[in-house]
């Protein structure tokens, strides 16, 4: 997996750290004022050598996690690295990623679902946030086993089968066949349940962001879950990354969403991130107050520090 992720992250990354400015120190302060002392997690987004933090936690994707239930209807199962948030419908399962590998797939997402319950035979749709093999590497699989539906947007399935005919090479996962394509503002409604899907270019061409409504204690709360991570080196769009300022234009459009959604907290589908994994951590613990329900406060903050962190790095890439 590290050989195959390798190339797109150079791809990604560039070779060379852009140096601080005063604009972007000045950005990285307000970010860590705003995070206070509950959301240091993604504080690392504002260092010029961010990507660091994704090489390391990348190495941990053999580190797997045991299985949680998170809500009444909403499980986790992945590595320390990255992985799969699992919605509970009336008419099946819907799937936040698809992990790495194929191998992954059938070696540890189809068990991790058996032994919290779920039959993975009862997977419908898999939303596969964006078209890096960390998220979609075992779609195909999940495809062809389970007749699962892959969801992605028009942008990121064009990327994913252009890198796969450009650079057959870099592409050594198998693709999942061309099935579902997400729209801004889709609801995706299966059984009794209606996720809320969004473009959110930046980290790629077509991320997809979404409002996940979580169930706890006969009450609906919903969740804001970003579709990425690492950001882009480049401040505009090129076939592989919807660039700097999109990102921080989707971050800010998103935060506004879920502020209007009343959501109650935020997921990423890497744990590593923003505080997912201490927060898995802690409902495995037996949490008396769920950790994922920091409230609307919070999320807003969350967002803000993203966007002032996107602040630093756009002014890191203009030596503004
Ligand atoms: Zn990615």
């Amino acid at each position: 997996m590290k050989r195959i992720m390798l190339p797109l992250f150079l791809l990604l990354c560039g070779q060379t750290l852009p140096p601080d400015t005063a604009t972007s120190r000045r950005e990285a302060e307000t970010a860590t004022a705003i995070a206070g002392a509950d959301l240091t997690a993604p504080l690392f987004l504002c260092r010029a050598d961010s990507w660091q933090t994704v090489r390391a936690a990348m190495a941990h994707s053999d580190e797997w996690l045991e299985p949680v239930k998170a809500f009444d209807n909403l499980y986790f199962v992945g590595n320390a690295f990255v992985g799969v948030w699992v919605l509970k419908t009336s008419a099946g399962l819907i799937l936040f990623d698809a992990t790495e590998t194929e191998a992954q797939a059938r070696d540890h997402l189809a068990p991790g679902l058996r032994a919290l319950g779920l039959d993975p035979a009862s997977i419908h749709t898999v939303v596969v946030t964006h078209g890096h093999f960390d998220h979609f590497g075992g779609a195909a699989w999940l495809q062809r086993t389970y007749h699962a539906h892959i969801a992605l947007s028009a942008a990121d399935w064009t990327m994913i089968e252009s890198l796969a005919s450009d650079a057959p090479e870099r592409h050594q996962a198998e693709l999942p066949r061309r099935d579902i394509v997400i729209t801004d503002g889709q609801d995706l409604v299966l059984g009794d349940t209606v996720v809320k899907l969004y473009l959110t270019p930046g980290h790629t061409p077509g991320t997809v962001s979404a409002i996940v409504p979580a169930r706890t204690g006969g009450r609906t709360v919903p969740l804001s879950l970003l579709g990425s991570v690492a950001f882009p080196a480049a401040l505009d769009p090129t076939p592989h990354a919807g660039g700097l300022r999109a990102y921080d234009q989707s971050v800010q459009r998103f935060a506004q969403i879920s502020q209007a959604a009343g959501a109650q907290g935020f997921i990423n589908t890497h744990v590593f991130a923003d505080g997912t994994r201490q927060r898995l951590d802690a409902v495995r613990a037996g949490a008396a107050n769920n950790p994922f329900l920091i409230g609307a406060e919070a999320t807003a903050r969350y967002y803000a520090v993203l966007h002032h962190c996107l602040l630093a790095a756009q002014a890191r890439a203009t030596g503004g």
